[in-house]
């Protein structure tokens, strides 16, 4: 009892606490600022989806369907349609974000890196409507991001 006293009279629990803030205080620091600064990312990362084309600008999806069937979240919705030289193509193929659980599946499963998640992180929707993600919003995106999307894919293949 007259110990506790004497160790509130002397504040000794806050200067314990004081020594632990001034040892923090001059440490090294890990906060990112964001979204000046970016913490390192790997080329793995799972986000935002994309459709990808080949360099003459043809889609690569070829319709198979291997990624509709595998997808646990019953998140892809795909149609098929021949063309007029019996190539097989996607007359829909549409992913809906509000149930995709970013498993990554679908690229694992597609047989000519067709459908590839992306760095992209940074987006939002405000109408339920904007979480299908469509053919032409995929491709759009892959567009956009092919670049980083073959270097990314490159870097996983030396891990293969
Ligand atoms: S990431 Fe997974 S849940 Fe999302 S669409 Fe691909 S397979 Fe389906
Ligand atoms: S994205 Fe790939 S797996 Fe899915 S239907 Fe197209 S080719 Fe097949």
């Amino acid at each position: 009892m007259f110990k506790n006293y004497i160790k509130s009279l002397l504040l000794l629990e806050l200067l314990k606490g004081l020594r632990l803030t001034g040892r923090y205080f001059f440490a090294k620091k890990f906060t990112v600022q964001y979204p000046e600064e970016r913490a390192p990312m790997s080329p793995r990362f799972r986000g935002l989806h994309a459709q990808r084309r080949y360099e003459n600008g043809e889609e690569r999806c070829i319709a198979c369907k291997l990624c509709e069937a595998t997808c646990p979240a019953l998140a892809i919705t795909i149609d098929v349609e021949a063309r007029e030289d019996g190539s097989r193509r996607t007359s829909r193929y549409d992913i809906d974000l509000f149930k995709c659980i970013f498993c990554g599946f679908c690229q694992e499963s597609c047989p000519v890196d067709a459908i590839v998640e992306t760095r992209v992180y940074e987006y939002a929707f405000e109408d339920p409507g904007e979480s299908i993600m469509t053919k032409e919003k995929l491709l759009a995106v892959g567009d956009k991001n092919e670049s980083q999307i073959s270097a990314d894919i490159a870097a996983q293949a030396k891990y293969r």
